[in-house]
């Protein structure tokens, strides 16, 4: 699937649609979008291409979005099971690209746990097990939640307390991350990205990071700070 995220300066929630549309060769079945909105998380979604989703959008203003197209791994390709995935309190929001391989287990315990599940997805649980870490520090909380997760996985992850944040994580599924003068963006590749910066990094096995107020660091699975290498792309959109 692919995967973009964005977080700054105000934009129109259909810049973002944008951004997805140039990763749709990477998976066509479904997509959705995810917003902070007055405090509030607006999630929309689609069964089918990109086009029918950008019908549904509202042309409103936001700091910070995710969006996602979805190649359905786990549970039928529809409108629930579409991304962005959503925890109980509906305030932490999520895309994942790739296949969490101990989802049966993670949502028993979660169950077990009082979480409850709308969705068929393996992706679901991690939404839930960041929510069951968080407690003020979301970087945190997803640091923490990836350790729990095998397989693979691309996420980018909001929270509607934070509009000037993201965390992303990836282990198996690519994520590439760009600095523009007004606004973070991170996506499965770098097509979304040229338009706003050439210099991109890529984020390597096992690493986290923090997109806000215009910066990004990157960790190890450790937590540990880490630099990665710039990248400078030389072609045109
Ligand atoms: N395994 C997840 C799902 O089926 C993500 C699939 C994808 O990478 O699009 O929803």
């Amino acid at each position: 699937c692919g995967i973009v995220g964005i977080v700054g300066t105000e934009f129109n929630v259909g810049e973002l649609i944008d951004d997805l549309q140039k990763l749709e060769y990477r998976g066509y079945d479904s997509a959705g979008i995810a917003y902070i909105c007055d405090g509030t998380i607006s999630v929309t979604k689609s069964l089918g291409r990109i086009k029918n989703l950008r019908e549904k959008i509202k042309p409103v203003r936001s700091l910070a979005g995710i969006a996602h197209t979805r190649w359905a791994t786990h549970g039928a390709p529809n409108d629930i099971n579409a991304h962005p995935h959503t925890d109980c309190t509906g305030k932490i929001a999520l895309v994942h690209n790739g296949i969490i391989e101990n989802y049966v287990e993670l949502r028993e315990f979660l169950k077990s746990r009082g979480h409850e599940f709308k969705s068929e997805t393996d992706t679901e649980v991690i939404a839930h097990l960041i929510e069951e870490h968080f407690d003020g520090d979301l970087y945190k909380a997803v640091l923490m939640t990836v350790k729990k997760l095998k397989g693979a996985y691309a996420i980018a992850v909001m929270h509607a307390d934070f509009p000037n944040l993201l965390v992303a994580a990836r282990k198996g599924s690519p994520l590439v991350i760009g600095k523009a003068p007004d606004r973070l963006i991170l996506a499965s590749d770098v097509t979304p990205i040229i338009k706003y910066t050439k210099d991109v990094v890529f984020l390597e096995e096992g690493d986290l990071a923090i997109l806000k107020d215009g910066e990004f660091k990157i960790t190890d699975s450790n937590g540990n700070l880490v630099l990665r290498k710039i990248y400078h792309i030389d072609w045109d959109e």
